[in-house]
This record gives C-alpha cells, structure tokens and sequence, in this order.
C-alpha cells in the first residue's frame, strides 16, 4: 500500500478549514467559473460546501460529479411519486427522544443536526433534528432505554456528522456509552474525511482508539475525486492508529452510476485503507428523484463491478427498508 509523505501534509485546524464554507450558489459559480441560471426558484435545503471540497471539482466545469452532488437545482422542486420527506419512517423507529431502533443489535443516535457539507441526495434532508436532539436531561433517558434493551450491542452516532460536533461534546458522549458495559461496539458515519479531513486529528483518533469498546468509523464517499492526497493521509493515519474504516456510497446518477468509476473509487479507498461496505440504491426522498436509479440498472452496473475488482473490494449491493430489520440485498438474477 502506498503511503502519503507526512512532509507533504501541513497539519490544520478544522474549525478554521470549517469557516472557509461557500453557502451560496453564485459564489461557487464564480469559484468555478461556470453560469448559474439564478432565475430558478430551490429548496429550503441550503447550499453549504467548504472550500476544501469545491477546491477538489474541475473549474469550468458544471457537470462535475462533486459538484452535482451539492449544487441546489431546480429539479429538486419537482414533485415526484413516491418520493417522500421520510423515505425509511424513522419516526415510526423512534421510541424515545434522540433514539432511532430499527435493528435488533444496535441503536441510532442522531447526535447533531449539523453537517459540515449539504448534499443534496441526503436522505435525512427532512428530519425533524429540532424535535429529536437529546438535550442533557434526555440522555438519562436514552441510557435507560439502552440498558432496558440488553441486547444492544451497538451504538451508531449519526446525525447530521457526528464529527461536526466539538471533542468536547464527542468525547462526553463516548464516555456515557462506554460506561455501558453491553456497548462493545461504537460506529459513527461521517463525510468529514472527503469534506474537511483534517477532523481526523491525532487528539480525536487518540481517544477513539483507547475507547474501550471497538470504534468503526464508516466514511460516506461516492466518487473517487473525492479522495485525493490529504483526505488518503488523515485515513490512513487512523487506520494504523487502530479504527476499523469502512464505506458506503449511494449510487448517483450522473454521478457514479458506472462501473468503472465505482472501481476506480474502490481502488483508492483501499490504498486509504478503507474497505468497500455497502453501494446504496438512493432512498426515495423528496427533492432527490433526478439522482435515482433503477434496479435493472445497479445491478447492470453490479455485476460490471464484480469483474473489475476483487471480491473484498465488492460491497454489497442493498436497499434500505422501512420495514426490514436489516439492509435488503438487491436481487441480482
Ligand atoms: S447527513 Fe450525511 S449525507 Fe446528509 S447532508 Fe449531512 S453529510 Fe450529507
């Protein structure tokens, strides 16, 4: 495995990297030297991208695959059947204030409503955070119901981005769940490692890593000009401190909706040593219809796939459902 040059690497810090953030569609356009038609009328959902991810798209370019991926449009205020503000009823999984149990083993946390880039296919761009974000009083609360529940085993901090919160608030919250002694696993998603990589500091991996309880760290990355030099550095460094790095992308069209882009972005997750986990058919939420894909077409795109790339580097090809305690595989005969 390759391994980026520490030298090459100036260390920053990611709350400043986090206030050089674009939150307007003619300042990126500007940026990226493209025309906008600003006549169109978009969502609620803003724009928010900082400048380390749009230094990563082609000027001149308004294709770009990370580009698309946060640019509001117009066709995200069509409406479209079937396509709905909470495509996996998560408020029908949601017992208690700031928990969301779906699957037997392991309970959701949405800890933060905050992100650190808006992308535009996110299947949470509805969710109630206002009504779901534990307050410190809740927290008594979300412990009980943990422990009431003794056979989960594990605990998914999502959000919004996790990591988007300070170590002060993280660090607080793995306290609580390791003094569980049934928590043997920690999980948080996160796209910080593509957005602002530098998040993955030595005092933040340091702690993850002297966690008592094992800590996975899945990354949400969807095309390989996502990965370049500095995001593969912060990966790899807490990859040989010790957490498991694993990855979910969601099939795009436009996007990544083609085999050897998928492969290309599999190869340079593994030299980040970073292991290929799910490929996701978009959840059907409102605003995102013009990013979707059908199933004849993934699993056209799937079986492409198998024979680029070896087998550990081949998620698995699944649909979220509502109803299932667990990720339904696609059908691939
Ligand atoms: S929760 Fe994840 S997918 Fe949704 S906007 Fe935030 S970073 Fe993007």
């Amino acid at each position: 495995m390759s391994n980026v040059s520490n030298n090459l690497i100036v260390q920053k810090d990611w709350k400043q990297s986090f206030a050089n953030t674009v939150q307007d569609s003619q300042t990126l356009a500007d940026i990226l030297q493209i025309k906008l038609d600003t006549s169109q009328k978009f969502s609620n959902f803003p724009l928010k991208v900082p400048m380390n991810f749009v230094k990563k798209m082609q000027k001149g370019n308004p294709n770009d695959p990370l580009l698309l991926q946060i640019l509001p449009t117009f066709a995200e205020t069509i409406q479209v059947a079937g396509f709905v503000n909470d495509p996996l009823q998560e408020q029908s999984a949601n017992p208690t204030k700031g928990i969301i149990h779906k699957y037997q083993s392991r309970v959701l946390l949405p800890i933060t409503g905050a992100c650190m880039v808006n992308c535009r296919y996110c299947f949470r761009q509805h969710f109630d955070y206002h009504e779901n974000l534990p307050s410190q009083d809740d927290w008594q609360t979300m412990i009980d119901y943990i422990v009431k529940h003794a056979d989960v085993n594990e605990v998914i901090l999502s959000g919004g981005d996790p990591l988007s919160l300070s170590d002060r608030r993280l660090f607080d919250i793995l306290q609580k769940l390791e003094n569980l002694p049934q928590i043997k696993t920690i999980r948080l998603h996160t796209r910080v490692p593509m957005v602002i990589p530098e998040r993955l500091s030595i005092e933040l991996i340091e702690r993850l890593a002297s966690s008592r309880c094992q800590v996975v760290i899945v990354i949400h990355a969807n095309h390989p000009n996502e990965i370049d030099e500095e995001s593969c550095f912060y990966l790899q460094r807490a990859k040989n401190m010790g957490i498991t790095l694993l990855n979910q992308t969601v099939l795009l069209k436009n996007i990544n909706n083609h085999a050897d882009i998928l492969a290309k972005l599999n190869e340079k997750l593994w030299q980040a040593g970073v292991l290929p986990y799910y490929l996701h058919v978009l959840d059907k939420v409102a605003g995102a219809s013009h990013f979707y894909i059908d199933d004849d077409e993934a699993v056209n795109i799937y079986w492409q796939l198998l024979a680029k790339c070896s087998g550990y580097l081949v998620p698995k090809l699944v649909r979220e459902m509502p109803d299932k305690p667990f990720k339904t595989p696609i059908d691939l005969y």
